[in-house]
């Protein structure tokens, strides 16, 4: 049964495999859930996609709204922001989980892979948190949870993009924590390792074997595990902890 708290959660890039998890989580646990998805402009199909996940989570009795921006440019986020805050109120739980990637060993990367990425990925992180920020602050109650990867840890081959934007995280997070801790405010990372969405999915059989012979799980994980972290960090329990990174990697890497 739910009971609804009054607390507002944005999941940035909401409709994907993990924001899909993380959304119906926090909405299974009380809090009213926005998922943002990508500016309409760009391409139609983005909106009609929105709207069908809508449609889709409905039917499973999950009600998510949904909300159009591009969390890599800061005035499409200035302006959802504005639209989320007249529709549901101020976001209480921001949880930075859009992502792109755009694989190349540096010596073939294009300006183009590199910018794009750390865009979306980094500067996404910046827009959307300096936009919700202040009024955690005036609340004295927030919390902001970036989703992080095992590859910004320890790096992989044909990542420097994305390796270094999800590393960018930490140090973020690390800052903002000092600057909010006496606020009522918690700024962590997540670090997850392989997890079972479609885009790991899609891997050929013989290379996702192959992945998954090195965790020494012995699997990979859910998306719901995965969303379970999130929302700890999201509840009051988790008030003492601020500034950390959690892996969630089945022992993929340790320090
Ligand atoms: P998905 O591609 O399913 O989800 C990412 C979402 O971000 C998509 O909905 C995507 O939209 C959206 N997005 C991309 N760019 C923008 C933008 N500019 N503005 C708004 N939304 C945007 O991937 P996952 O669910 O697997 O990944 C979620 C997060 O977890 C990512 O940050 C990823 O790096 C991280 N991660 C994933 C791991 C995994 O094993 N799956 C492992 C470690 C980390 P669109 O569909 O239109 O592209």
């Amino acid at each position: 049964m739910r009971t609804p708290n009054n607390k507002v959660a944005l999941v940035t890039g909401g409709t994907g495999g993990i924001g899909t998890a993380i959304c119906e989580c926090l909405y299974k646990n009380g809090f009213t859930v926005v998922a943002n998805y990508r500016d309409f402009t760009k391409a139609m199909k983005w909106r009609e996609e929105a709207k069908k996940w809508r449609d889709d989570q409905l039917k499973m009795g999950i009600d998510v709204k949904v909300v159009e921006g591009n969390v890599s440019d800061f005035k499409s986020t200035e302006k959802m922001m504005k639209e989320i805050s007249e529709k549901s109120g101020p976001v209480d739980v921001l949880v930075n989980n859009a992502g792109i990637t755009r694989d190349a060993p540096l010596h073939k990367m294009t300006p183009e892979q590199w910018y794009e990425v750390i865009d979306t990925n980094l500067n996404s992180v910046f827009n959307c948190s300096r936009l919700v920020v202040e009024s955690m602050i005036s609340k004295g109650w927030g919390r902001i949870i970036n989703i992080s990867s095992v590859n910004g840890q320890k790096g992989q081959f044909g990542q420097t993009n994305y390796s270094t934007a999800k590393s960018g995280m930490y140090g973020f997070s690390k800052s903002l924590a000092l600057e909010t801790a006496k606020k009522g405010i918690t700024v962590n990372t997540i670090s997850p390792g392989y997890i079972s969405t479609s885009m790991v999915m899609a891997i050929k059989e013989e290379i996702r074997e192959k992945i998954v012979a090195q965790i020494p799980a012995g699997r990979l994980g859910t998306p719901e595990e995965l969303a379970k972290l999130v929302f700890y960090l999201a509840s009051d329990d988790a008030r003492y902890i601020t500034g950390a990174n959690l892996a969630i990697n089945g022992g993929l890497h340790m320090y």
